[in-house]
């Protein structure tokens, strides 16, 4: 039987890192990852761990501003989307959000509550909870490539 959820206890940062790197071991050209959790929960910090382990060098950080930060890392494309500050969906179509969800690229989003409407469904959704100190990791498939992705992910885990 297929795998439809994931969840997993992440005792520290550097846990959520990992869980990143594992992401970036098993994602493919053209998903859509959404990030759930209040403020402080580790969105971030996973995508970190995801562009290090693809081989990007720099800084990461939310980009709660500018909204989306693109990326290239390795072969893949990645748009890293932080949407807290968004005032309405429709700022989303302004950004050309559409061309970013073609297919070439991976899009990460946080807060992808405040883009309902206009973003696309998610292939994989990632539900991050406190569980002091650490954190808890629920993670659901809502497409055939989210299941492949989740897969991979559950066959990692026990490795
Ligand atoms: P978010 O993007 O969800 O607002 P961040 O990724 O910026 O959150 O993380 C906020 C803080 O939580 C950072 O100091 C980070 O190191 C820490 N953190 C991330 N994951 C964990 C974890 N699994 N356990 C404990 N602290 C964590
Ligand atoms: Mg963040």
């Amino acid at each position: 039987m297929m795998e439809t959820s994931l969840e997993l206890d992440l005792p520290d940062s550097l846990s959520m890192e990992a869980l990143g790197t594992r992401l970036a071991a098993c994602v493919t050209q053209g998903r859509v990852v959404f990030l759930y959790g209040d403020l402080g929960a580790g969105k971030t910090t996973l995508v970190r761990g995801f562009l290090r382990a693809l081989g990007h060098g720099g800084a990461v950080r939310s980009p709660t501003y500018t909204l989306v930060e693109p990326y290239q890392a390795g072969a893949l494309r990645v748009y890293h989307f932080d949407l807290y500050r968004l005032a309405d969906p429709e700022e989303l179509e302004f950004l050309g959000v559409r061309d970013y969800f073609d297919g070439q690229a991976v899009c990460l989003v946080e807060w992808p509550q405040y883009g309902e409407g206009v973003l696309p469904r998610a292939d994989l959704e990632i539900r991050l909870e406190y569980r002091l100190p650490g954190r808890r990791a629920r993670i659901a498939a809502s497409t055939p490539a989210g299941q492949a992705l989740l897969g991979c992910l559950a066959k990692r885990e026990q490795a």
